[in-house]
């Protein structure tokens, strides 16, 4: 039996795929939802409903922006405790069984069967469907720019976090580099060039996979997440972000 029943539907959600805009935007941990099949992955309520098993108001913000910016939003229904699409399948951190002080019970031990059988069911047809959706740009002449949407907790591991908001990059800092510049002179948010993580930590697969291999400008953002807990907070996060990447498109 696969790990997602038909009708649970599919892993993976489109939304404005006719947006005429550059950006695509993408939400890797959009969602704490949990396949039917595997349960609680024995995890309580209180870490089920945390930051370790989705980013919270980062789809909000997402959805906000996808509006203002005309971008096409791809996003994983599914929890990243199942599998985290941030991550390539032989990275221990695609399905971890311990997440900053929670150990994933659900997580432990599992063999090269179990392991595949969620690659298969919830990052493969993620990586298809967001590859197609560059690819279909790239044959219409309008290369797309990529945008990868997190949210990080306040406190990791009982340390408060001061940033604010991060803007990630890996080797391509194009448009990293101009989100920091109008960051500065906007001067809302503190915020910073990889904060709190960086390419070190693994977090840039998705713009590696397709944002780099492509030749296509990228760049992931993390917003603290006590920023954006309600709707007034989510607006005015994201419509500071879509002006700042406004300002840094690359000339068409
Ligand atoms: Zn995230």
């Amino acid at each position: 039996m696969g790990i997602l029943t038909g009708e649970e539907g599919d892993p993976v959600a489109l939304e404005n795929v006719s947006a005429r805009g550059r950006v695509i935007l993408v939400c890797e941990h959009a969602s704490r939802l949990l396949p039917k099949s595997l349960g609680t992955l024995g995890l309580s309520q209180e870490a089920l409903a945390s930051h370790i098993a989705w980013d919270p108001g980062a789809l909000a913000v997402a959805r906000r922006m996808a509006k203002s910016l005309d971008a096409t939003l791809i996003f994983q229904r599914f929890s990243r405790l199942v599998y985290d699409c941030n991550r390539p399948p032989e990275s221990p951190a695609a399905m971890p069984e311990k997440s900053e002080v929670f150990d994933v019970p659900g997580n432990a031990g599992l063999d090269q069967a179990a392991r595949d059988a969620r690659t298969e069911a919830l990052y493969l047809p993620f990586r298809a469907t967001l590859a197609e959706l560059v690819r279909s740009r790239l044959t219409e002449g309008r290369a797309p720019v990529i945008v990868t949407m997190h949210s990080f907790t306040p406190v990791y591991f009982g340390k408060p976090r001061d940033v604010e908001i991060g803007i990630l990059h890996d080797v391509d800092t194009r448009i990293a580099d101009g989100m920091l510049t109008a960051a500065k002179s906007a001067g809302l948010y503190t915020v910073r060039r990889n904060e709190p993580y960086g390419p070190e930590d693994g977090v840039t697969h998705t713009l590696r996979e397709h944002g780099l291999a492509n030749g296509l400008p990228n760049v992931m953002i993390e917003v603290r997440n006590d920023l954006i807990r309600d709707e007034v907070g989510q607006g005015v996060v994201a419509d500071y972000l879509a002006g700042l990447l406004t300002e840094s498109l690359p000339a068409a």
